[in-house]
């Protein structure tokens, strides 16, 4: 049974214009590691640092694919949790809904949200590494990382890595919806990668109440209205609650 605090119950279940801010806590219990715990089994030698960067990839572009199409594989068997589906049906209820992700599993598509900014990219996306442009490719057991059609350079992963811009256009929307918010709920996040960590400062200084779902203090625990100190599965559950 989550305890959400009586000046939440109240913004949150009266609030017209609300986002959610989710970070790879919101997957961990679909079985998604985060990459404080990804670093284990067989990739335990390697920090995440060490891998998502373009420096990795231009080191060792077959290491870098090889760590992806294992992340891949675990994602494409995962299936969206209570969280989720929490979020999916919020989308239905609230009036001004938003989602903006750091994920890149697709895991909150696949509950059903239909409007998801996603500021990091998509795990099952393919770029080239050259010319950055998307490619629409069927992945062959060929010697890895396969190759760009065009320019014959290697293939990475549509994510966005360590020092690398996020896309404009979704850090740009997800700025302007965090400048004119009634809630923002923050969910799974660590707070620690920037720019999306810089969210809900903005939302906070334009007026937002902001809440925070983490079993952790994190560096946003701070900045905070609220801070439910839970898992974000039956965290998430119990403010859908308050909406319907
Ligand atoms: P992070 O790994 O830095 O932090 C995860 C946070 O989730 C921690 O604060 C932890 O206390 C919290 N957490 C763990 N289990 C939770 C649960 N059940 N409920 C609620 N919170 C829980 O993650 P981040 O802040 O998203 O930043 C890391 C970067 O790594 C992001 O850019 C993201 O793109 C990428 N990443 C994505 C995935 C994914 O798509 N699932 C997985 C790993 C990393």
């Amino acid at each position: 049974m989550i305890e959400i605090p009586h000046n939440a119950r109240e913004r949150f279940g009266n609030a017209r214009s609300v986002a959610f801010l989710t970070g790879a806590g919101i997957s961990a219990e679909s079985g998604v590691p985060t990459f404080r715990e990804a670093q284990a089994g067989l990739w335990a030698r390697y920090s995440p640092e060490d891998l998502a960067t373009p420096q990795a990839f231009a080191r060792n572009p077959r290491m870098v694919w090889e760590w992806y199409q294992w992340r891949r594989q675990l994602v494409m068997e995962a299936s969206p949790n209570l969280g989720h589906e929490a979020i999916a049906a919020m989308e239905r209820v609230i009036p001004k809904f938003h989602l903006i992700t750091q994920n890149v599993d697709g895991l909150h598509q696949k509950a059903g949200s239909t409007r998801v900014i996603e500021l990091h990219g998509n795990i099952f996306q393919n770029r080239c590494f050259r010319e950055g442009m998307v490619l629409d490719l069927v992945l062959e057991s060929v010697d890895p990382p396969p190759r760009c059609p065009h320019c014959g350079g290697p293939v990475r992963p549509g994510v966005v890595w360590f020092g690398e811009p996020l896309p404009q256009r979704e850090i740009h929307e997800a700025e302007s919806i965090c400048g004119d918010l009634d809630i923002l709920v923050v969910a799974g996040t660590s707070g620690l990668v920037h720019p999306a960590a810089g969210l809900p400062a903005r939302a906070k200084a334009a007026g937002a109440f902001v809440i925070e779902i983490n079993p952790e203090p994190t560096a946003l625990s701070e900045l905070a209205d609220v801070h439910l100190r839970a898992m974000a599965g039956p965290a998430l559950v119990a403010l859908l609650e308050l909406r319907v």
